[in-house]
């Protein structure tokens, strides 16, 4: 067998076309556009890279984008004041702090600030326990990629054997828990698991986000399994690659997504998703 390539570009392609029409509609019957502020702090070259692309992307689809640059040496009351003032701002309805931030500012501190109204990244606490509770507010904006992807393909989940390998905050864990929701059988495995490959032959679908490329090969699979590789590696040859040997990996999987071009384009489409629903939010409440 040889899988069939998810194509994240074209997902999201279409979806953005979707949410373009969503955002003229806002507009034009009840006159607002959606608004997201991003903050930048400090001049990491990756995040500056990320950032300009989530700006491009809202731009593209008609969300109203602001930048705040910080300097790296800015102290933390200095970014609480900017986070207070974009919780005030009737304006705007996302607020996104570029992570990672610099080490003389609580990350917890920083995303309990945000009002979790406009915490589209979905990083907030009360976010998170919203989560777990299965009454998700914003979805966080990776792993809801994920799921979209998956929903795109039609791939069943419930009762299916899922192992996540990977089980950060932003990444495996609500992966996790938003497959449990769909009802599947769900494992999470990390750096300690002990023999990775007995838990991954047991998937049926498999997301892998480690950030350690060609984790997953091919004598770790079974026949037909569905593989979504989140990992994004740059290799010493300049070659970008995710967790999985794709090409041992594809000959035995019924779907696999590629890096780049599988998930990549998801993550940043699924903020413009959640940036679009907290302005659709923000009538109801003001009506
Ligand atoms: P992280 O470093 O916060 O977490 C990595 C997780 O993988 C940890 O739970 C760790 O225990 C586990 N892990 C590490 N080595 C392992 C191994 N040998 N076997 C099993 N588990 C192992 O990383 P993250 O932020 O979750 O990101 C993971 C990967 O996904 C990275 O490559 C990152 O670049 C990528 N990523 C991609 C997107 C996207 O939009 N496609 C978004 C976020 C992260």
């Amino acid at each position: 067998m040889t899988a069939r390539l998810i194509d994240g570009k074209a997902v999201a392609k279409k979806l953005r076309a979707e949410y373009s029409v969503r955002i003229a509609d806002l507009k034009a019957r009840h006159g607002i556009v959606p608004g997201i502020a991003v903050i930048l702090v400090g001049d990491n070259p990756a995040s500056e890279v990320y950032v300009r692309n989530k700006i491009t992307a809202c731009r593209d689809t008609g969300i109203h984008s602001e930048l705040y640059r910080l300097p790296s040496d800015t102290p933390e009351a200095d970014l609480m004041k900017r986070i207070d003032a974009l919780n005030a701002d009737p304006a705007v309805h996302g607020i996104l702090v570029q992570l990672p931030i610099p080490a003389h500012i609580s990350l917890p501190a920083v995303l309990e600030r945000i009002d979790p109204s406009k915490d589209v990244d979905g990083f907030h606490l009360y976010n998170v326990g919203a989560l777990v509770a299965g009454n998700t507010v914003f979805p966080p904006c990776t792993p809801f990629g994920v799921q979209k992807l998956l929903e795109h393909e039609n791939v069943p989940i419930e009762g299916r054997n899922v192992v996540v390998v990977g089980a950060s905050n932003i990444v495996g864990k609500p992966m996790a828990l938003m497959l449990m929701k769909q009802e599947a059988t769900v494992a999470i495995c990390h750096k300690k698991t002990r023999d990775l490959a007995q838990f991954t032959r047991l998937a049926d679908i498999l997301v892998v986000a480690a950030g350690v490329p060609g984790l997953i090969t091919a004598d770790m699979v079974q026949d037909g399994v569905v593989v979504i590789d989140v990992g994004i590696n740059r290799l010493p040859d300049g070659r970008l690659v995710g967790d999985v040997d794709f090409e041992g990996v594809r000959q035995k999987a019924s779907l696999i997504t590629p890096v780049p071009g599988g998930v990549g384009p998801m993550t940043i489409t699924m903020l413009l998703h959640n940036t679009i629903v907290s302005a659709e939010r923000s009538l109801k409440l003001g009506s």
